[in-house]
């Protein structure tokens, strides 16, 4: 097939488009429009109709093909190896969502997870979406204050965690993290589900707090039917970082997220009922969401969900995984593909890896000789796909599904996927840039297809002004990125346009890494940049004021200072928000009129030119930002 004339009919008849991929999953009640577009910006699809996401995964595949692998657990941190099939999964399923409903969970309510990378965290997943209640899954690896804000945005009937969850064989506990956060947070959890993995101490508070195990022994017979929902009805929120300090809880629906993800599982990632799908990114990210949980097990894939790091026991790891599992299709991150340029390449060629069909790489921009190597290592094409944790699935990539032989251009992400009407505009007046090779701001047309955020969880009028309110009088969603495309189509991105930075593929705001860091007393004024980085993409670095300058008069105390700031950020956020360094100047590059020249600071940190500074309020702060950056650390 034409994927071009597929793609046009996806924009220009896009109801029927739609209809027909709606085809893939399962309806209860048929819905009776396509899309609602009656309140622009929101839209609606498939209303009127009624399904459940746990049933498109789960049981209509239990169904059919009870035996067959649905969900491959490998920790290599604690050795635990097992395999659940549909069936099975089913049953677990159900049981867990008894307890829930036990617990008081009904429709609509929230069920936040605060979980490490078991089968038990997916199996809350999909009995919270059973229930007809909405997730929100909060990354492992953000500390008690990020977890507390999270809590009480999303105000959850129930919090599920674990004792702990484990990193390169160090456990890292997860209940005391909560229990912080719960004490912190002005919303009063009722219930909180602990999975004990006899990793850590985990004190518990009655009533409150209950054991997983003992709750599901009493209900091993349990037969929870699904709650059959509206398609509008929200299916998750997931929290992400903007360019304020407070993350936007993205709210997705549940019929068009299920119909997006069964149409890219079959024309983007290929992925066959029977076959087995290895993501290996994390379920506290979208792509994890969309890619470990949801999209494989609706296209009756098995998923691997995978506890530990890329390069343990050695850089095989993953690679024998596919050989074992006989996976078919993998999603990866570039920085897990840079960690293991630094390992043996022989490594990888260790191991069968005939069933591979594709590897798909997202999150973050795809270097040329990180795309080169790995293509080189493993022999097989590999797809770089562009979204966000707003889209849920692939804005740009290459529909695999369809063209088998569309070819990659290394650098680029591809062409816009079916239903994303991708317009280039230009910053300054808005106008939509037709000519190829020329600079704009990535946006999408009105209505975003399914599968994209609905709104902003409990705020619509952020959901408008965050996202659609860039260019007055032109209905377009803002993607925040700077994009090109050149004369063949293909796409290329160039940077964030706003605060927002990614470490390792981890999306953090600026902002809030400068109210952790603004929370140490001794700091007086921040500033929080991403800088480029060979192996993670970019880093945070922090440029601090101190409030006594005593504190920084030499470069042990300095460094002391240093350290409680990091260990502040840990604290607050997690260490993967912690600043790569943290430096210290006397006053920070600002206008005149008081705002931070953060473009200024990124390029002093990665020695390019800064550009035009007329408006510069004292000049002295470059040299001293200047002197900092130069300062070789021993
Ligand atoms: P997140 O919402 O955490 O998935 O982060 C989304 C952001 O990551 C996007 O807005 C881009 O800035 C960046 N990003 C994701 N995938 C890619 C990619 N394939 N190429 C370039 N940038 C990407």
């Amino acid at each position: 097939m034409d994927y071009a004339a597929l793609y046009r009919r996806s924009v220009d008849d896009r109801d029927a488009f739609w209809r027909e991929q709606a085809a893939r999953i399962d309806w209860h009640t048929p819905f009776d429009l396509v899309c609602d577009t009656a309140n622009p910006p929101f839209a609606q699809w498939f209303v009127g109709g009624e399904t459940n996401l746990c049933h498109n995964a789960v049981d209509r595949h239990a169904a059919t093909q009870p035996d067959q692998p649905a969900l491959i657990h490998v920790s290599t941190e604690t050795g635990r190896e097992e395999t659940l099939t549909f069936g099975q999964l089913h049953t677990e399923v159900q049981r867990m969502a008894a307890v829930l409903q036990g617990l008081g969970v009904t429709k609509g309510d929230r069920v936040l997870l605060y979980m490490p990378m078991i089968p038990e965290a997916v199996i809350a997943m999909l009995a919270t979406v059973r229930l007809g209640a909405i997730h929100s899954v909060v990354f492992g690896g953000f500390a008690s204050h990020a977890l507390a804000s999270r809590i009480d945005d999303a105000r959850p009937t129930v919090v599920v965690t674990a004792d702990a969850g484990s990193r390169g064989g160090k456990v890292i506990p997860y209940k005391p993290l909560l229990d912080e956060a719960l004490a912190q947070c002005s919303h009063s959890v009722p219930h909180v589900l602990l999975i004990n993995r006899g990793l850590a101490e985990a004190s518990m508070t009655a009533p409150r707090d209950v054991d997983f195990a003992q709750a599901r022994e009493a209900v091993l017979d349990a037969q929870v039917p699904c709650t059959w929902v509206p398609s509008e009805h929200p299916s998750y929120t997931l929290y992400t970082s903007g360019t304020t300090g407070k993350p936007k809880g993205v709210q997705r629906d549940t019929g068009g997220y299920t119909v997006a993800l069964a149409t890219s599982m079959a024309q983007i990632y290929c992925g066959k009922p029977g076959e087995v799908f290895f993501c290996t990114s994390d379920i506290g990210w979208v792509v994890g969401h969309s890619y470990i949980v949801y999209g494989p097990l609706i296209a009756g894939m098995a998923t691997i969900v995978y506890e530990g790091l890329p390069i343990r026991p050695d850089a095989a790891i993953w690679w024998s995984l596919v050989e074992k599992y006989k996976v078919s299709v993998m999603f990866s991150a570039p920085t897990a593909v840079r960690v293991l340029k630094k390992q043996d390449p022989e490594c990888l060629r260790r191991h069968d890896l005939s069933s591979l069909r594709h590897l798909f790489l997202a999150g973050e921009p795809l270097d040329e000789p990180t795309a080169a190597w790995i293509g080189e290592a493993i022999g097989k094409p590999i797809v770089d796909n562009y979204w966000q944790t707003e889209t849920g699935w692939p804005i740009l990539s290459l529909a695999r599904g369809i063209d088998p032989d569309a070819k990659t251009r290394l650098g680029s992400p591809g062409i816009p996927m079916p239903g994303y009407d991708v317009k280039l505009l230009d910053d300054q007046t808005g106008a939509e840039l037709t000519e190829p090779n020329r600079k704009g701001v990535l946006t999408i047309g009105y209505p975003l297809p399914p599968g994209c955020l609905q709104t902003v969880w409990g705020d619509d009028d952020r959901y408008v002004k965050t996202y659609w309110s860039t260019f007055p009088h032109k209905p377009v969603y803002n993607t925040f990125d700077w994009g090109l495309r050149d004369a063949d189509g293909y796409y290329f991105i160039l940077g964030r346009t706003d605060d927002v930075i990614n470490v390792a593929g981890h999306r953090l705001g600026t902002r809030e890494i400068e109210e952790a860091v603004s929370s140490h007393a001794g700091v007086a004024e921040v500033a929080v940049v991403g800088v480029a980085d060979q192996l993670k993409g970019q880093v945070a670095r922090a440029f601090v004021v101190a409030r006594d300058p005593s504190r920084t008069a030499s470069p042990a105390l300095r460094q002391a200072l240093e350290a409680e700031i990091m260990q502040t950020v840990d604290r607050q956020l997690g260490a993967v928000a912690r600043p790569a360094r943290v430096d210290f100047v006397n006053v920070l590059p600002k206008t005149r009129s008081g705002k931070l020249l953060r473009r200024a600071i990124q390029a002093v940190c990665e020695g390019r030119a800064t550009g035009d500074l007329t408006t510069i309020e004292d000049p002295t702060a470059l040299q001293q930002l200047q002197d900092a950056v130069s300062e070789v650390r021993g």
